[in-house]
C-alpha cells in the first residue's frame, strides 16, 4: 500500500517536472519571440541596400522585387517600378 503511494507521488513529481519544463520552455520561447519581434524584422531584412533605378529609393535586396537583366540583378521597390523600368519609361 505504501509502495503504491510512493509510486503515485513519484509519478506526480515527474508530471509536475514535465509540466514545469513545458511551461518554462514555452515561456522562454515566447519571451524570445517577443524580444525578437523588433529585431526579427531587422534579421529578415538582410542583404544589401540597393537603389531602385526607377524611383531612386533604397530597398533591401531581401525585400526588393528582383529582376535579372543583361546579367545584372536589378532591384525595385515594387513591381510597378520594375514594370515601368522594363518598359523603358523613366517617367516619374
Ligand atoms: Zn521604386
Amino acid at each position: 500500500m505504501l509502495f503504491r503511494i510512493l509510486i503515485l507521488l513519484l509519478l506526480l513529481l515527474v508530471v509536475r517536472a514535465l509540466i514545469a519544463r513545458l511551461f518554462g520552455a514555452g515561456r522562454k520561447a515566447s519571451r524570445k519571440r517577443a524580444r525578437g519581434g523588433s529585431s526579427s524584422v531587422r534579421a529578415t531584412v538582410r542583404g544589401r541596400m540597393v537603389k531602385d533605378p526607377q524611383c531612386g529609393i533604397y530597398v533591401a535586396t531581401d525585400l526588393a522585387v528582383r529582376t535579372r537583366r543583361k546579367n545584372m540583378d536589378l532591384y525595385f521597390c515594387s513591381e510597378e517600378c520594375r514594370d515601368k523600368f522594363l518598359r523603358g519609361g523613366r517617367d516619374r
